[in-house]
């Protein structure tokens, strides 16, 4: 097991990894901004380390200075959380020729995966389904244009580079198809540097339905079940829950079991996370993610088990902590993300906290780094803090969810707690019945 291990992140995924590594009785040191100095897990950490000014690139995302900060606390582990280093190759390749241990899947898997093309392609070697569409490249119109008449139109352009929901054009018709394919690896080249896009099938009505892997890296896979995360605005997730409202059992078990086969397939080791679109009853494989989620909760609600020990324990060598029949589903769990925005508007409101206050009693989990008295700083995303709550169903959540939301109190800043309030009462929420336009079209109905 790490004797040490240091946290390449910040806010409230930071604390979540101190918690985790304190119960493993693991020493912790953190590497911070000289904006986060008063941060939480900068506080409750054993050591910590100020590594730059606060623009990201000069100290989340400056790999040699973290690599110097292992070096000078002897930390023999990283975890980066996710966002910031948590899905660069490279950076989890010049951990492991430093001998330190990167927390997460070899450099070659996260290369794989953060290419959208090579990340289809393995999909579907693997057993994976995939969107209909091109098998590669395409930047001949012709080819395009013969593709998209082959799988049919609406189609979707999309960057191999791409991420964040960014480098993606819509053609309905053939004359859209030649400006978007330009416009679309223009973009691209110009935003990624890269300018290879690929066309597949627009789904006009899917869900967002995710499944949560472990794989041992020698050949063994598991899944923890999917979370629904079909609330979206500008494709930023904000509410998501598991169970889907949406599957059955057998549909859970039957994709469960693809992702996890395909997992131990590709020998990876760690968490991850196998995202699909989902419409009339089947699964499309949109993108894997190499790392921990921001909702990762949802899932250890609902079974009991701490992905981030799984994930330390796995990266140590210790192998996966329990068999695919011993990962049971209890009930059901929501997460709202709880945003420093303007609930209308959803402009960033950084500023003071003046008072924070929880709410608490069974089935509730907060994960939040912030605290009353807190300054937010402007320089990094608004999310402020998680609210978990786990029910013995979905009614039973539903009802816990309203209560909850009802207690916290976030004064001295905006936050998007009155956009959980309204959901909380809307019927279509109430029935699990939304697909991934559901939210920006409440949101402009609203207005
Ligand atoms: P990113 O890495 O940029 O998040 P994804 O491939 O995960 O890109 O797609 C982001 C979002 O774009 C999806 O959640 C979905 O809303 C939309 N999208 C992607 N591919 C399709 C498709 N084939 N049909 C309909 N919507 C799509």
């Amino acid at each position: 097991m790490f004797q040490k291990i240091l946290i390449a992140n910040r806010g409230e995924i930071a604390l979540r990894v101190l918690r985790a590594c304190k119960e493993l009785g693991i020493q912790t040191v953190v590497v911070h901004s000289t904006a986060d100095a008063d941060a939480m897990h900068v506080r409750l950490a054993d050591e910590s380390v100020c590594i730059g000014p606060p623009p990201s690139r000069d100290s989340y995302l400056n790999i040699h200075q973290i690599v110097a900060a292992c070096e000078i606390t002897g930390a023999d582990a990283v975890h980066p959380g996710y966002g910031f280093l948590s899905e660069n190759a490279k950076f989890a390749d010049i951990l492991a020729a430093h001998n330190i241990t990167f927390i997460g899947p070899s450099g070659d898997h996260i290369r794989i995966m953060g290419d959208k093309i090579e990340a289809k392609r393995t999909a579907k070697r693997l057993g994976i389904p995939v969107v209909p569409g091109s098998d590669g490249a395409v930047t001949e119109e012709k080819e395009a244009r013969r593709i998209a008449a082959e799988i049919g139109y609406p189609v979707i352009i999309k960057a191999s580079a791409g991420g964040g929901g960014r480098g993606m054009k819509v053609a309905r018709s053939e004359a859209d198809l030649v400006v978007a394919l330009q416009t679309a690896r223009s973009e691209a080249g110009a935003a990624f540097g890269d300018d290879a896009v690929y066309i597949e099938k627009y789904l006009e009505k899917p869900r967002h339905i995710e499944v949560q892997v472990f794989g041992d890296g020698a050949g063994r896979g598991v899944h923890f079940g999917e979370r629904d995360c079909s609330l979206q605005r500008r494709h930023q997730k904000v509410w998501e829950e598991a169970p889907s409202p949406a599957l059955n059992a057998e549909e859970r078990a039957h994709i469960g079991g693809v992702c996890a086969r395909a997992i131990a397939d590709l020998g990876y080791s760690g968490a991850g996370t196998i995202e699909f679109l989902y419409e009339n009853g089947e699964f499309y494989f949109i993108e894997m993610n190499t790392r921990l989620q921001v909702e990762h909760p949802v899932t250890e609600a609902i079974t009991g088990i701490d992905l981030v020990h799984e994930q330390i324990r796995v990266a140590s060598g210790g192998g996966l902590s329990m068999r695919q029949e011993e990962i049971r589903f209890q009930g059901h769990a929501i997460e709202c993300r709880i945003n420093a925005e303007d609930p209308r508007t959803f402009t960033p409101s950084p500023g003071t906290i003046t008072h924070f206050h929880t709410p608490g009693g069974l089935g509730i989990r907060v994960d939040s780094g912030v605290y009353s008295g807190y300054k937010i700083p402007p320089y990094y995303d608004s999310l402020i803090g998680k609210l978990i709550v786990h029910g013995r169903n979905r009614v039973e959540c539903m009802m816990r969810l309203r209560r909850a939301l009802d207690e916290f109190v976030v004064d001295g800043i905006k936050t998007t707690l009155p956009l959980f309030r309204d959901l909380v009462g809307n019927a279509d929420i109430a029935n699990g019945e939304y697909d991934i336009h559901w939210l920006e079209k409440y949101l402009a109905d609203e207005d």
